[in-house]
């Protein structure tokens, strides 16, 4: 993880930044990952969007977001495919937003 205050990298487990010494034990309550991905974004994606599988896509879940796009592309043939991956979106982005779905596809917890 990286210092709040110095912003130099310290170890996971330091109490106090061994390059400025300020507490650095309130910062893992929150997700100071800089890679970590917004829950907002991904939770709107999927309930705006969620039908063409952006919010997965935007997770790195390319399989699964894959899967939603070809059900609202090809899916229409059957007249329910859309409809399935509309409400599949929703539902994954209320997940999202609700913490049910924490973590992107490489496991990075997502930051608020
Ligand atoms: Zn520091």
């Amino acid at each position: 993880m990286f210092c709040w205050n110095c912003g130099k990298e310290i170890d996971t487990n330091a109490v106090v930044c061994v390059h400025c010494g300020v507490s650095v034990t309130k910062m893992r309550k929150e997700n100071t990952d800089p890679l970590a991905k917004s829950k907002l974004v991904a939770g709107l994606l999927g309930i705006l969007l969620g039908e063409f599988g952006v919010h997965n896509f935007y997770l790195g879940y390319t399989k699964r977001g894959l899967a939603q796009l070809l059900l609202t592309c090809v899916g229409w043939i059957v007249i329910v495919g859309p409809i399935i991956a509309y409400v599949w979106g929703l539902v994954e982005g209320i997940q999202i937003l609700t913490g049910t779905i924490d973590k992107d596809a490489d496991g990075r917890l997502l930051k608020e």
